[in-house]
């Protein structure tokens, strides 16, 4: 058996752009770094799948240790579905029409078989369904007989209760109507992207926002070298669909947009700068006491799978916090972790109360998923002042030269002190502290207290002078 030309990611990148699938393939060294972000999501999907299994136990795992082991897999799966007594296969490998699979979950069913594919998510995008009929297209080609195909997610209502009830977390929805009805289009997009595998040279495709969406591709730095740095396209603070919009349109640079009220930020954006109204930035600061503030930053944990009694699968756990306070005649900095006892988390609201009595604002740069713990604390100390500088920032006309619409701290961080050694990416933070929680938490603390004094350097930087 010839080796196989696409695979499910393959496949989905090339539903994405057909060039992203043909330097993905011929050009990979042109690839951007693998996000730490990315790496998470990775990780979380193997690891939901893998407990999943437990709702068809007794099978047998056909994971192959290294792409060299796909072919005799793909056999031995061949193999097992002969053999009565497996009635189940885990990462069961079958290949069709140049398109190699592996399935979650193949369980017997009488003379029939359920596929299961099994996603980490809270609910069904259009690339899993995708993704699922592209499987349903192989499992088809082989001959499987289906009494259904299913795609189970995470139930984001589920609490844990004593112990963990997979039927109750997983939530289950057949596809298998709409993937045989998507048949043929299945058919016709997995020649197209064989078609793009042959040609000798990159296709032709422009940029636009199939290079964020659904994922930012890995090929942005080769084909956004030639955008200038000055392109409406960093124009952050517009809506990304709004600045696709222009670009689509060839507006593509400021002194094209006639547009009085971003006037200022067309400028900045001109001249690579930032950009913030002054004026309402100290507005919404006065409404805060800002004599004794204390710069907080947070580590947190979602996990999948609740790991704590009473909650719920993606519920923010504090892990970790960094806070400085500039503002005493000696400055102070606290660190509060419960990284190594996962359970003690809820006494990070006694740290806070602590905190609280010596200060009378507390000052963060954190997104929206903070805004769930924002709220339970809220309920327990309502007295204590926040200021989410993510918040404050946008209702203040932020703008940095940036494609994200909400640049995080890191990267305003570069672009006002790009002398400065960056920030750590907290994905990497949050992996190492979970890897080694007793090794890696001075140096977390480390980290997070460089966030912590960095936020009252941004504060400071954007508050001394009207100019910017
Ligand atoms: S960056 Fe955009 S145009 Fe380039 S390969 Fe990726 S999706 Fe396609």
């Amino acid at each position: 058996m010839a080796k196989h030309l696409l695979s499910k990611s393959t496949y989905i990148k090339s539903l994405q752009c057909q060039k992203a699938l043909y330097l993905h393939k011929k050009r990979p060294f042109l690839r951007d770094k693998m996000s730490a972000v990315q790496l998470a999501k990775f990780r979380r999907g193997t690891a939901v799948g893998v407990l999943a299994r437990n709702l068809y136990p007794g099978g047998i795992d056909m994971t192959p240790k290294s792409p060299s082991q796909y072919q005799s897999k793909r056999n031995e799966t061949l193999l097992a579905l002969q053999n009565p007594e497996i009635t189940a296969i885990y990462e069961a490998v079958f290949q069709y029409d140049d398109v190699l699979i592996m399935l979650d979950i193949l369980a017997r069913e009488g003379d029939k078989w359920r596929a299961i594919e099994v996603k980490s998510s809270r609910g069904l995008s259009e690339t899993y369904l995708q993704d699922a009929y592209l499987q349903y297209y192989v499992l088809n080609g082989n001959g499987i007989p289906l009494v259904d195909f299913e795609l189970i997610y995470v139930n984001e209502d589920y609490i844990l209760k004593d112990k963990l009830i997979l039927d109750e977390l997983f939530i289950s929805q057949s596809v298998l109507v709409q993937a045989k009805e998507a048949f043929e289009k299945t058919a016709s997009q997995i020649q197209k992207a064989k078609a793009t595998l042959q040609l000798t040279k990159s296709p032709e495709v422009s940029i636009g926002t199939h290079c964020y969406k659904p994922y930012p591709c890995d090929f942005i730095g080769h084909c956004w070298k030639n955008v200038p740095q000055n392109s409406l396209l960093y124009l952050s603070s517009q809506p990304f669909l709004q600045r696709f919009d222009w670009f689509n349109n060839n507006i593509r640079l400021p002194e094209q947009l006639h547009n009085a009220e971003l006037a200022d930020q067309l400028m900045a954006l001109n001249e690579q700068k930032l950009f913030v109204n002054h004026n309402l930035l100290m507005k919404n600061l006065k409404n805060f006491d800002m004599a004794k503030p204390a710069y907080l930053k947070f580590l947190f944990h979602q996990a999948a799978v609740p790991e704590l009694r009473g909650m719920k699968p993606y519920e923010p756990i504090i892990l970790a916090v960094s806070a400085f306070q500039p503002s005493n005649t000696v400055q102070q900095i606290h660190h509060w972790s419960c990284a190594v006892e996962i359970s003690e988390w809820k006494n990070i609201f006694q740290f806070l109360n602590t905190l609280w009595k010596s200060s009378s604002v507390f000052i963060i740069h954190e997104d929206r998923i903070f805004d769930e713990f924002l709220k339970k604390t809220n309920e327990i100390h309502p007295e204590i002042k926040w200021i989410n500088y993510a918040v404050l920032l946008s209702e203040s006309d932020f703008m940095i030269p940036s494609i994200s619409e909400n640049p995080d701290q890191k990267l305003i961080q570069q672009h006002i002190f790009p002398n400065q050694k960056p920030l750590k990416d907290e994905a990497w933070l949050l992996k190492d502290l979970l890897d080694d929680p007793e090794k890696n938490s001075r140096k977390i603390n480390f980290q997070l207290e460089l966030y912590s004094k960095n936020l009252e350097e941004i504060h400071k930087y954007l508050i001394s002078s009207n100019e910017i």
